[in-house]
C-alpha cells in the first residue's frame, strides 16, 4: 500500500530534537492529492487541509479564516481572546461569551464530569507554571505546584446560559476565584476541526482531509472507494514514522494525545510532558506530568471534540478507566504503552500494525 504522509508541525518544534516526537499523520493515495491542499500556522499548530479535486481559493481562504477567528475565540496564549477575557475576570465578574466559547466550555464540564476531574479546562494556572513547550519549561518546586492545584477546580466555573435585555445570548462564563484561568488546549482543536467539517458540509465537499496540527478529520469517501488511512505515531520513532494504520471507511475523526508531543528533560534528565495529572489515583504525582505508562491514546470518533478530549482524558485516566470513557461516549481507542498496544475492539480491527 502506498502512502503519502501529511507531515504534521506542532507549534514547538524543540520536541523534534530528541526523536521521540508523536503525531498523527493523515495519509492518502498520492493519486488523490490536490496540487492545491493549504497549510497555516494558526491556533497554535501547523494546520493542513486537503480539498482533493474541490478545492478552490475562496474555500482555503474561507477554512482559513474561520480558524484564525477561532484562536481569537480560544486561545490561552493571546491576550486578546475571548478566553483571555474570562480569565482576566477571575474572581470579578460573569463574562458574556460567544455560542462557541459556550459550546466548547459546555462540554469541557461534562468530561470534566465524567472523568472526575482528571480532564479539567481550568487547568490553565498550572499549564503556565509548568511552561511546557515554552523556553521558560521547568520543574516547579512543590509550593507553586500546590498553590497553582489550589486553582484548578472546573466545580467553580459557572457557566450560565442566558438571555440579556430580553435578547436571547449564548451565556456567561466566570470563574469564581481569582487567579484562575482556563485552558481549552485539549478540546479546542477538536471544536475547530468540526466546524470546518460543518463548513465543508455546507459547500457540499465530496472529500476532504482536515489535520489541526494531529487532530484529524477525513471527510467523504476517497474516489478510490478504499479507505482513508491514517497513520499512528511510532512514539519512540522521529516524527513521521507510524506504528500502525487506522483504516477508515466513513467520515471521522482520529485524534490522539502523547507524552513525546510536547515536552522538556528535566535536569534530573526525566521527561516531563504536557499532559498533566490532576487527581490522586496512586500513580504519579498529582500537578505532574501524567506516568502510568501510557506512551499515547489515539481516538477515534465522529465528533472530533469528542474525541480530542478524550483523547487528553483517556491518556490521564489510563487504560481501564480511558477505554470505559472511551466507550460509553460511542468512541474507539488504541492506547500505545510501553510493552504493548490494546484498544477496544472496534478500532484494533481496523487498526494494523506497520512496525515493530
Ligand atoms: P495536543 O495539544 O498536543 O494535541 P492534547 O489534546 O492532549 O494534546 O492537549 C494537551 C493540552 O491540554 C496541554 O498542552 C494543556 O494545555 C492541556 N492539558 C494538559 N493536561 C490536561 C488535563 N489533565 N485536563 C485538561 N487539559 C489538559
Ligand atoms: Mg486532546
Amino acid at each position: 500500500m502506498i502512502i503519502e504522509i501529511i507531515v504534521i508541525r506542532k507549534c514547538f518544534s524543540i520536541a523534534v530534537l530528541y526523536s521521540i516526537l508523536l503525531m498523527f499523520l493523515a495519509a492518502c493515495s498520492p493519486k488523490n492529492r490536490s496540487i492545491d491542499a493549504q497549510g497555516e500556522f494558526v491556533m497554535g499548530t501547523y494546520c493542513r487541509i486537503d480539498l482533493f479535486e474541490d478545492g478552490s481559493p475562496a474555500l482555503y481562504n474561507k477554512l482559513f479564516t474561520r480558524l484564525e477567528e477561532l484562536e481569537k475565540i480560544f486561545s490561552a496564549n493571546r491576550d486578546d481572546s475571548e478566553l483571555a477575557g474570562v480569565n482576566r475576570n477571575a474572581g470579578i465578574e460573569a463574562v458574556e461569551i460567544s455560542a462557541e466559547l459556550f459550546t466548547v466550555l459546555e462540554r469541557a464540564l461534562y468530561f470534566a464530569e465524567a472523568t472526575d476531574g482528571a480532564f479539567d479546562p481550568t487547568i490553565g494556572p498550572l499549564v503556565k507554571l509548568w511552561g511546557i513547550g515554552t523556553e521558560y519549561a521547568r520543574i516547579p518546586p512543590d509550593m507553586e505546584i500546590a498553590a497553582a492545584l489550589a486553582l484548578v477546580n472546573w466545580k467553580e466555573l459557572e457557566l450560565t446560559a442566558g438571555i440579556k435585555e430580553d435578547l436571547p445570548i449564548a451565556g456567561t462564563a466566570f470563574l469564581k476565584k481569582k487567579g484562575m484561568a482556563l485552558d481549552l488546549g485539549a478540546i479546542a482543536k477538536g471544536y475547530a476541526a468540526d466546524d470546518l467539517v460543518s463548513i465543508l458540509k455546507e459547500a457540499g465537499i465530496k472529500r476532504a482531509v482536515i489535520n489541526l496540527g494531529g487532530n484529524v478529520y477525513v471527510w467523504g469517501k476517497k474516489d478510490n472507494g478504499k479507505p482513508w488511512n491514517v497513520g499512528v505515531q511510532d512514539p519512540a520513532a522521529e516524527r513521521g514514522n507510524y506504528l500502525g494504520i487506522l483504516e477508515l471507511e466513513r467520515s471521522i475523526s482520529v485524534v490522539s494525545s502523547g507524552m513525546y508531543e510536547r515536552f522538556f528533560t528535566g535536569d534530573d534528565g526525566k521527561h516531563y510532558h504536557h499532559i498533566l495529572e490532576l487527581t490522586e489515583n496512586g500513580r504519579g504525582k498529582r500537578g505532574y506530568p501524567a506516568e502510568n505508562g501510557i506512551l499515547s491514546a489515539t481516538v477515534i470518533a465522529v465528533s472530533s471534540m469528542d474525541a480530542d478530549a478524550l483523547s487528553t482524558s483517556c491518556f490521564v485516566l489510563g487504560y481501564s478507566r480511558g477505554m470505559a470513557l472511551a466507550l460509553a461516549n460511542g468512541a474507539e481507542i488504541v492506547y500505545i504503552e510501553e510493552k504493548e498496544i490494546r484498544g477496544s475492539p472496534g478500532a484494533m480491527s481496523i487498526f494494523t500494525l506497520t512496525s515493530h
